[in-house]
Parts: structure tokens; C-alpha cells; sequence
């Protein structure tokens, strides 16, 4: 039939092309369907949903049923619906190019989560508006992680800014790149005009110096202390203690060191004050002790002379505890002296083995429990001030000695090195345990322990002997095993050592590990 042998052709013309239509649409909404991670929506211009992607109906959690031909103001909140906002999206789609928007969206179940993306305007023939496409991904991961970030710098920006301690960014220059309030609170510079600064440019010029060589240290990935003079703002300097530690990038190079500080000016004022006091009272002692020393030295000559042997006993026991008494004092003038930087070495070539024998014979006199055992000798002349060397042996004796009531020796070493003399005092004794060794050399420090607290002392003699023995030029350490023993041990230089010079106040005695 003519009929149906014409219409064959003409079906065969169009399928070709409603065939690619719909291939077309099925090839679209596949495409959109596999951008999983976001919602791709086609609305009409007034914001009815035409066609959605399968990951809008995974984050939204509606069927496509519930959806198809709805406004896409379901999916805000009856507040933002209020207030209009989804039109105003669509607008603002038309007025702003490239405009990106987040704003939470609804789903079906109520929860809410936040989103970021786009709208785009669809123009048929480039002049009348048919749609939009929505494109939007959740963001609601990023957006908690924002916040406890946010939240976490404002706690930090809170703890920095109302911390009375002085914080101090500076670049490996010692340049300011950050500085805390505190700057201003405390040394009256503004924040902000000390970036770019040289904080070395503000320490004290006597405490440049330690301050260059720790923050050094500190560049290198040695975090340590610090006692500083710092410039306030109107010229006076205020006595900061800090801590400097370095921040090094991912290269392991250090780029900037973080200092912390706080004021300690009014407690090192309270200590110099001290200081004085101890000074002035050791002082005022001397004179009646040394006076009461004289009276009864020459009574007991006159009890002597009379035969009374009894009364010359009470007072020779009178007169030991004198010694005690002057010692004492002796010791609270050399710390007040140290501190003051005044303790004055008077420097003298002499022999060094006679003064070790001496200080020897004459301690072995005041003991019966031990048996003081001497080896070795230097064989040559040490440049030096023999009294306060000598004060430092007499002092490690005495310890060795008291340290040890229930030894019955103590042997005291002396040996010569290449540049060196060393002498050393080993006991038998309560021993000293590792954590104490580390600070047994600090101004008034006592070991603190039942057995150490049976004995008298003022936690003096070692923290003098250190500062005489470093002033010298040469070194002092200890090695100990608690229960079993100690043995002190200084080491001085046979090269003259230089002439005595005031000792800087702040920095205390390090005790050196030596050989
Ligand atoms: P002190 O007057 O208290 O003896 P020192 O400065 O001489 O002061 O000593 C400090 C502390 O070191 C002592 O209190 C003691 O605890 C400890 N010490 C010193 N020498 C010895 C030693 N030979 N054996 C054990 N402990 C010692």
C-alpha cells in the first residue's frame, strides 16, 4: 500500500531524532547523577524543581516523587522561607556574576547541614529566562572544623591577651613578629609598633650579652632560661625571667623562637634587699663573736696557767663552737659578696702541694673517726688566690668528714693533667642521688631527705666553692651513688688564671662535668 510504504520513510526520519533527544536526557541526568558528592537541581524560574541529581536525593533524603514540581524554598527553613530568602538566591543569580553562595539547607527529616555552591540562570535564546541550575555540595564538615578552629584561636588570642606573662614572636634575627598586650600593660610599648623591632635593641646593655648567646642556644633547638633586664617604654628596666624555644618548618630549620617572660623585678628587688640585710647582720656579728673569741682564748690561758683544767676544757668547747660561729658568718659575707659581685680574688703564684698538705694535717686534727688518706701531689707552683682555693678543699673535706659519720676514711687525690690540677675528695658516705647532684651547687640548696636533714649546714659552702673555683678559671663536679659515697672534685688551670674581676650577678654556678 502507497499509505504505508510513505509513512515507513517519514517514521524512520523522526526516530533518528527523538531517539537522540531522549538518549540525550538519559545521558544528562546519568552525567549529573554521577557527580555524587553534590546536588545539581533544574528549576524553573520561579524555583520549582524540574529534575534533580541522585546525590541531591542522598543529601536531602526526599524521593524524587516528593520533590518533581516543588519550589525549592523546601528545602530552607521556615526562617530563611520567611524572610525570602530563596528568591532572593534566584535574584541575586541574575545580578551578580560568578556569585557563590552557602546557606543551610533542610532535609527531609529535619536535620540541617551547610552548603556551598552556585546558581546559574538558564536564557533561551540568550534573552528570556527559562531556570536555573542549583549546584551545591555539603560543607558541613568544613564549616564545624572552621569553628572549633575559630573557637580554638579565640581561646588562645583570649589566654595571650590577658596573660600577665610577656609573649615575644621574633624571627631568628631576634626581630619582633609578634608581641603580645602584655608589651603595653607591663613595659608600656605598644604591640604594633614593635614589629620589625630588634628585641635586643631593649635588654640591658651588661645583659646583652647572656641574653644573644641563650636565645642562640635556643635557635638551635636548646629551649632555656633567662634573667633579663628589659627597657619599659619611659627608660627604667624592669628584671624579666623567660624561656626562649625555637619553631622549626618542615625542613627542620628553626624560623622563629617563641620567648615567654614574666616580672620579677619587684622579687629581685626583695632578694637584693635580703642580700643587704644578710650583709649588714653578718657584718655586725663579726665584730662581737670575733671579740668573744678573744676573751675566751685568753681566759682559757688563765685557767691554764691555774691548773684548772676543767674550766680550759668548757672553754676550748666554747671556743670550737666560735669557730663554728665565724664560719658561718664567713660564708653569709662571701654569698652577700658574690651577689654584690665583690668577692675580690687576690691572685699569687704558690705552692700548691704545701697548701693541700696543710689544709690535710690540719683537718686529720679535727677528726678521730677518720683516717684522712692523701695521694698524690702536683709538683709545681699554681697561679692563683691560695686562701679561697684552700677554703674550697676545707670545704669539701668538712662535708666528706660530716657527710660520712659512719666511714672511718676519707682519701683525698691530687694529679696533675697537661693544663690542669685536679684534686679530688671521695668519701663513704650518705651519697647524693642524680636529681639532687644537678642542683647541689644552687645558693642554699640542701639535700632534703630524712637522712641528709640529721645535719647541720646553711646549704652555702658548695655554691662558694663553685663561684671561687670558676672565678679561678677551672671546673667543679661531683659524682655520687647515694648510700655509697661521694666524690667532689675541681679541676684548676696551671695557665694563670685572669685577675680577679667583679662576677656578674645574675648568672649562677654551673657545675662542669669534667674528663
Ligand atoms: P651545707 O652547709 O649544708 O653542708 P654545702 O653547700 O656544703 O652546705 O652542701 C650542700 C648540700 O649538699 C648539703 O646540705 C648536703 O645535703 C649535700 N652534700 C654536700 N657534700 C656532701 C657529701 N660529701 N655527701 C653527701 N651530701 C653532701
Amino acid at each position: 500500500m502507497p499509505r504505508s510504504r510513505n509513512t515507513a520513510p517519514r517514521r524512520a526520519r523522526r526516530h533518528p531524532v527523538r531517539h537522540a533527544r531522549r538518549q540525550a536526557l538519559v545521558d544528562y541526568q546519568l552525567m549529573i547523577d554521577s557527580i555524587q558528592d553534590y546536588a545539581v537541581f533544574l528549576l524553573d524560574p520561579r524555583g520549582k524543581v524540574l529534575t534533580w541529581s541522585q546525590g541531591a536525593r542522598r543529601l536531602l533524603g526526599y524521593t524524587s516523587a516528593e520533590i518533581i514540581g516543588k519550589n525549592f524554598s523546601i528545602f530552607f527553613s521556615p526562617a530563611d522561607r520567611r524572610a525570602g530568602k530563596p528568591r532572593q538566591k534566584l535574584q541575586q543569580a541574575l545580578t551578580e556574576k560568578n556569585s557563590e553562595d552557602e546557606h543551610a539547607m533542610r532535609r527531609k527529616n529535619g536535620s540541617y547541614f551547610w552548603t556551598r555552591g552556585r546558581n546559574f540562570p538558564l536564557w533561551q535564546s540568550g534573552k528570556k529566562l527559562c531556570g536555573f541550575v542549583k549546584i551545591a555540595h555539603d560543607i558541613t564538615h568544613h564549616k564545624q572544623t572552621d569553628e572549633q578552629l575559630k573557637q580554638s584561636e579565640e581561646r588562645y588570642r583570649l589566654v595571650v591577651e590577658n596573660t600577665s606573662d610577656v609573649i615575644q614572636v621574633l624571627d631568628i634575627q631576634g626581630n619582633y613578629v609578634y608581641a603580645s598586650p602584655s608589651h603595653h600593660r607591663l613595659l608600656g610599648h605598644q604591640p604594633q609598633a614593635l614589629v620589625g623591632k630588634n628585641a635586643f635593641t631593649l635588654i640591658h646593655p651588661d645583659d646583652l650579652p647572656t641574653v644573644q648567646k641563650k636565645f642562640t642556644k635556643a635557635v638551635h633547638g636548646k629551649a632555656n632560661n633567662t634573667t633579663y633586664r628589659f627597657r619599659h617604654k619611659k627608660g627604667h628596666y624592669l628584671t624579666l625571667e623567660g624561656t626562649s624555644t625555637a619553631i622549626f618548618n618542615d625542613e627542620h630549620q628553626p624560623y622563629l623562637v617563641v620567648s615567654t617572660a614574666h616580672d620579677i623585678t619587684a622579687r629581685t628587688e626583695l632578694e637584693q634587699q635580703k642580700d643587704a640585710f644578710i650583709g649588714i647582720a653578718s657584718h655586725e656579728l663579726k665584730t662581737p663573736v670575733t671579740s668573744l673569741k678573744a676573751y675566751t682564748q685568753m681566759l682559757q690561758r688563765r685557767f691554764l696557767r691555774r691548773q684548772d683544767h676543767e674550766a680550759a676544757l668548757y672553754l676550748a668547747k666554747m671556743d670550737a663552737q666560735l669557730n663554728k660561729l665565724t664560719n658561718l658568718i664567713s660564708d653569709l659575707l662571701d654569698v652577700t659578696k658574690i651577689e654584690a659581685g665583690r668577692l675580690l680574688l687576690h691572685q699569687e703564684l704558690f705552692d700548691f702541694d704545701t697548701l693541700v698538705k696543710e689544709i690535710v694535717d690540719g683537718i686529720q686534727l679535727t677528726t678521730q673517726h677518720h683516717r684522712i688518706i692523701h695521694h698524690g701531689s702536683l709538683g709545681k707552683k699554681l697561679y692563683g688566690d691560695r686562701d679561697r682555693i684552700g677554703q674550697v678543699l676545707i670545704n669539701l673535706m668538712t662535708n666528706a668528714l660530716k657527710y660520712s659519720p659512719e666511714a672511718d676514711k676519707i682519701i683525698v687525690r691530687v694529679l696533675g693533667t697537661k693544663d690542669a690540677a685536679v684534686v679530688m675528695v671521695q668519701d663513704f658516705g650518705i651519697g647524693i642521688s642524680p636529681k639532687k647532684q644537678e642542683k647541689i651547687f644552687d645558693r642554699f640548696f640542701r639535700v632534703n631527705d630524712s637522712r641528709s636533714n640529721t645535719f647541720p649546714g646553711l646549704g652555702l659552702g658548695l655554691f662558694i666553692s663553685a663561684e671561687i673555683i670558676k672565678r679561678q678559671g677551672g671546673n667543679i663536679w661531683v659524682k655520687s651513688i647515694a648510700g655509697k659515697g661521694s666524690t667532689f672534685s675541681f679541676s684548676l688551670p696551671l695557665m694563670p688564671a685572669p685577675l680577679a674581676r667583679a662576677v656578674s650577678p645574675v648568672s649562677a654556678p654551673q657545675p662542669v662535668r669534667h674528663g
